[in-house]
């Protein structure tokens, strides 16, 4: 699968739709992502994620994720690679190990995202599992949608990048144009 075929994928699935959404932010956009629906379908999902693994540091113990975006991809990089699978989840504001997840010092360890933004959640497992002694080797995600400006200090391997575009009411194309516009998430 070539990132053209991901991104046709995506469209398939609505994993990546096109029109005019009002944000949760208030903001305006011609495109909407829900990263979840890929993992809806598990077998493309597989082949997805399969597309990712060539890119991946070699030795790896255990893959981290953050919930609730990086659990179904954190889960199948680590059945695809044959190794642990933990992810953390807040507390009380703070990302934490809970349900029995621990790491060990010195532990290679290979945090997912399935779709790193402002990359926040990703840098806050990898404080967390840091100051347990293990070694993040390197970040991967799905999606790609910072621009390139993610930075974590170790190896980012996205497997493709989206630049979605959000605009004010006040200045948005698609209101000048009169488009109906709807909240993403509904099934329409
Ligand atoms: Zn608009």
């Amino acid at each position: 699968m070539t990132e053209l075929n991901v991104l046709e994928l995506f469209s398939r699935l609505s994993v990546l739709k096109e029109g005019h959404f009002r944000l949760t932010s208030g903001r305006h956009s011609a495109k909407y992502m829900q990263c979840a629906a890929l993992f809806e379908h598990p077998r493309e999902a597989e082949r997805v994620v399969a597309e990712l693994l060539p890119k991946l540091p070699d030795a790896v113990d255990a893959v981290a994720a953050p919930a609730i975006g990086g659990i179904l991809m954190g889960y199948e990089t680590a059945r695809a690679l044959g190794v642990r699978s933990v992810f953390a989840e807040r507390e009380e504001g703070r990302m934490t190990l809970r349900r029995g997840f621990s790491v060990q010092p010195g532990e290679k360890i290979l945090l997912v995202e399935d779709v790193v933004t402002t990359g926040g959640s990703v840098r806050e497992v990898m404080e967390l599992l840091s100051e347990a002694g293990a070694k993040i080797v390197a970040v991967a995600s799905i999606v790609d949608r910072s621009g390139g400006t993610a930075a974590f200090g170790v190896p980012f391997i996205p497997l493709v990048s989206v630049a979605i575009e959000t605009y004010t009411p006040e200045e948005c194309p698609l209101c000048r144009a009169g488009q109906p516009i709807v909240k993403p998430g509904s099934r329409n």
